[in-house]
């Protein structure tokens, strides 16, 4: 079966404006672009489709979310806020995340993208599928937007699938570099919502995401953090989905899965340091999609978030669609090897140690 691609011109006409207007006074920064600008996503888009992946994908439309849907997650007040600053012509929705006239509508989009991607799955027209929406979704909360974010894609897409498709237990396996705090937040006291990330330690939000963050409640136990040292590589991640992420998918058996991706943890992205090549997000893909075989029919949906460099995300956003769609191009990652072989990618010792405290979280689920 195929695997589903959802993309809108409009993702890419969200304006974050740049960078100098956050750092008064403004004569100390040259004006330049946001570092959440179009560009990465567009040249993801671009690689898909100049490698001929993308005649092989099942193109998604994305459909505008309705406010009801946002509100699932979002408050009526943080929806009204967003929805007036976007006419207004400009906002800040919280924490360097800026926008423009339309982003309100843009961000329905996006939400709504990460939906239809869920529709479509749920429905079986196929096996799974990757949203390639804009503006990402995981650090926003119910009141508010932060780090690049407006609205929780992720969590509205799995709010979604559980009021209309009737699903009742979701995974959640966050890889973006950053915490995926917003998504924590929305099912931190919820059992029925496996929510896993992970992510630099304490890179952004600062100091969120640590292991001791478990859950609350009857969630206890159904928020795993995986925060790995800053230069983790390709061992390191590995390790981390071997020891934490799978094991923990498996025991929770989800009847859905669904991935805030992110390409920030790449070894060329310009705002976290970790050193991931696109073989590594290959890998970490087949990891997944072989536990969701065995758990959930291979029902994957992936919602894209973060990832910085314009040159390398796009390497890594083909390994992923190649792997979930099975079809190999003959596009060479020019980088994969040099970065393959950079001091620092197997597994650290001060790397392991961060694995086995999250390790240690795994029975808190039961069986
Ligand atoms: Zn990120």
């Amino acid at each position: 079966m195929a695997t589903g691609f959802v993309f809108h011109e409009l993702y890419l006409w969200h304006n974050t404006w740049n960078w100098a207007q956050f750092f008064p006074p403004s004569l100390t920064v040259q004006p330049g672009e946001h570092a959440e600008n179009p560009e990465t996503k567009r040249r993801i888009r671009n690689l898909i489709e100049v490698s001929g992946l993308l005649d092989h994908l099942v193109t998604l439309k994305p459909r505008p979310a309705t406010e009801d849907e946002i509100a699932r997650f979002h408050t009526r007040m943080h929806i009204a806020d967003i929805k007036a600053k976007s006419d207004f012509g400009y906002g800040d929705a919280g924490d360097l995340t800026p926008f423009g006239k339309g982003s309100f509508e843009i961000a329905l989009l996006a939400a709504g993208g990460a939906i239809v991607a869920v529709d479509a799955v749920l429905e079986g027209r196929v096996k799974n599928a990757y949203a390639l929406v804009r503006p990402p979704g995981h650090h926003a909360t119910a009141e508010a937007g932060m780090g690049f974010c407006l609205f929780g894609n992720a969590v509205v897409a799995i709010e979604h699938a559980r009021a209309v498709h009737a699903v009742e237990r979701v995974a959640t396996l966050d890889w973006d570099v950053h915490h995926g705090n917003g998504t924590q937040s929305a099912f931190y006291a919820d059992p029925n919502v496996l929510t896993i990330s992970l992510h630099q330690d304490g890179l952004f939000p600062t100091h969120s995401g640590s292991a001791s963050e478990n859950g609350v409640g009857d969630g206890l136990g159904y928020n795993i953090n995986i925060p790995l040292p800053a230069g983790s590589g390709i061992g390191a991640y590995l390790a981390a989905f071997e020891r934490v992420a799978i094991p923990a998918l498996m025991r929770f058996k989800p009847d859905f899965i669904v991935v805030p991706s992110g390409f920030d943890g790449c070894g060329m992205d310009p705002l976290a340091r970790q050193m991931l090549s696109s073989e590594a997000y290959r890998t970490m893909t087949q990891m997944l999609m072989q536990a969701a075989d065995q758990l959930c029919s291979g029902r994957i949906v992936m919602t894209h978030e973060g990832g910085y460099s314009a040159m390398y995300a796009p390497y890594c956003g083909l390994a992923v669609l190649e792997e979930l769609s099975g079809v190999r191009t003959n596009v060479i990652d020019p980088w994969a090897e040099r970065m393959g072989l950079w001091p620092g990618q197997a597994l650290q010792p001060h790397q392991e140690a961060a694995i086995g405290r999250a390790s240690e979280l795994l029975q808190r689920i039961p069986q």
